[in-house]
């Protein structure tokens, strides 16, 4: 029993790192089309945010195995792969929560390690990327990996997710922890400085938190930096040149 737990855990641990790579290499790729030159001189930079990241992947690879053979093996967790158990309205709901969730927990834990003391321990290997690069989406200090790791792994147990709902969720979260770092916006003008971007953060929005520090402690939505008055707007990016 030993044996396996521990072979979930490394196995989800590999994926996590595989999965690391190929959306920090893709959109490291679309960088170097869409923005040439926008990495230049950070390569020793891109270098630690790769061996942070990777470090990261097997701190969240380990309680996301266990889960994962508990599912398994015993039983574990709100997780349903029979579409028919909730009804077809609960699937997008159920990602929402997620995200809503997810998303909570993020900004506290965030805005927590923003105290000095905190902030040296666990948070100031996330921001020693100046600026960050599309590597840095899982550049962590073990500290912070850990408070990061056990969101999911903890909310399978509480909110129903039908398995499908929940690679969505996992999709997302992988696609905007690398395009929130990768110094340029993906999303169109209309989106980002519209309606809905008022409410979603993308890369505008995180990028001044690396700028100011101080604000803009939010994930997926702004909701919670809005009402604490933590919420300073949209940053621009610099052009690259070619
Ligand atoms: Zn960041
Ligand atoms: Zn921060």
């Amino acid at each position: 029993m030993v044996a396996a737990i521990l072979l979930s855990a490394l196995a989800m641990s590999v994926i996590v790192g595989v999965r690391y790579l190929v959306a920090s290499g893709g959109f490291a790729l679309a960088t170097r089309i869409r923005q040439p030159g926008l990495y230049r001189g950070l390569e020793r930079q891109m270098g630690r945010e790769v061996r942070w990241s990777l470090l990261s992947a097997f701190i969240y690879g380990v309680p996301a195995g266990i889960v994962a053979w508990g599912w398994q093996a015993r039983g574990w967790t709100r997780i349903y792969s029979d579409i028919n158990d909730y009804p077809l309205w609960y699937l997008p709901l159920s990602v929402l929560l997620y995200l809503l969730a997810h998303d909570c927990w993020f900004y506290w834990t965030h805005r927590w390690m923003h105290q000095p003391r905190l902030f040296r321990i666990a948070h100031a290997v996330h921001h020693a990327s100046r600026p960050p690069t599309a590597w840095a989406a899982m550049s962590f200090h073990p500290w912070e990996a850990l408070t990061g790791a056990i969101v999911i792994p903890g909310l399978v147990f509480l909110i129903p997710i039908h398995v499908g709902a929940l690679a969505v969720v996992l999709t997302v979260m992988t696609i905007m922890g690398v395009s929130n770092h990768m110094g340029w916006e993906m999303f169109p003008r209309w989106m980002v400085r519209g309606p809905m971007g008022a409410w979603l953060i993308t890369a505008s929005h995180h990028q001044r938190h690396h700028e100011y520090y101080a604000c803009n402690y939010g994930l997926y939505f702004r909701f919670w930096d809005r009402l604490c008055g933590t919420d300073k707007g949209l940053g621009e990016f610099v052009k690259a040149r070619a």
